[in-house]
């Protein structure tokens, strides 16, 4: 059975100017354990979709389930005991220190009376530890750099415990030695059978550690299909207008992208 289901999935902002929808009759299905990558240009609408997806925003036409209930029927702290979702942007005003941040992963399973248990503490440690984040526990969140802010968010969302983790451009403000680390542990996650999710505007990384790509224009789904289907130079040119090569072969055998700009794209 397909864990995610989207059937004919449209969407627009309230109020919007926009003379076309920003999703357009989306549908795809995703089964337990793939790792799918969303790539597509600015303003095509990856972050609508994973928010849809996230239950964070309602999709104004088309079905959605998940284990074949239908969105709408969920309460939100079931809804986020099995799905956990990593903003790009994160804001606090309120100066909360990196151990509690995490810690807010576990409030799907707080008790009645809203307390956390030694178990949700246990998590958070190990978590913490996990992604290096021990030493900052208990510095303010306001206190830490862009890709320890990062760490912070996706260390929340992986105390969650969820079967499927959304991400929205997890790498942007990592070094490329927390890129690897970060990609590695999802991969290893992965492995083990978590579901995953990724926007993402690192076309390299996803060629690396995806099994599925989807590409998103101007919200509607361009090409969806293995990295070998899909990792075509006709179809990045397609998706971003560039001119690429593409080299198969690293020692996994997997693509990297080599952009080609002083050739103009057909
Ligand atoms: P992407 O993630 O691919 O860059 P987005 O999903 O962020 O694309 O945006 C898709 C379109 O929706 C863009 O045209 C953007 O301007 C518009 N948009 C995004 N967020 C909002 C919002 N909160 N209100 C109105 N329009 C929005």
């Amino acid at each position: 059975m397909n864990l995610l289901e989207i059937k004919n999935l449209s969407f627009n902002y309230p109020g919007s100017t926009l003379s076309k929808r920003v999703l357009n009759d989306i549908s795809f299905n995703v089964k337990k354990g793939e790792f799918v990558s969303i790539l597509g240009p600015n303003g095509s609408g990856k972050t609508t979709l994973l928010k849809i997806l996230a239950k964070l925003l309602p999709p104004a036409r088309g079905l959605l389930s998940l284990n074949g209930i239908d969105y709408s029927k969920f309460k939100l702290k079931d809804f986020f005991k099995i799905v956990s979702y990593v903003p790009q942007k994160f804001y606090s005003i309120f100066p909360y220190t990196v151990f509690e941040i995490v810690l807010m992963g576990r409030t799907p399973y707080f008790g009645a009376y809203g307390f956390e248990s030694d178990q949700d503490i246990y998590k958070v440690n190990t978590v913490l530890k996990l992604l290096e984040l021990e030493e900052l526990a208990h510095k303010s969140i306001n206190e830490i750099s862009g890709g320890e802010l990062q760490k912070v968010i996706i260390a929340r969302a992986l105390v969650q415990d969820t079967e499927i983790l959304l991400l929205d451009e997890p790498s942007t403000h990592l070094d490329l030695k927390h890129q690897v680390a970060i990609f590695n542990h999802l991969k290893k996650i992965n492995t083990a059978g978590k579901t995953i999710i990724s926007v993402s505007h690192d076309i390299n990384l996803s060629a690396l550690y995806s099994d599925r790509i989807i590409f998103l224009k101007e919200g509607s789904i361009l090409e969806d299909g293995s990295i070998s289907e899909v990792f075509t130079e006709e179809i990045i040119r397609k998706t971003f207008d560039v001119s690429s090569k593409i080299i198969w072969g690293n020692e996994n055998s997997l693509p990297q992208i080599f952009l080609n700009p002083f050739r103009a794209s057909e």
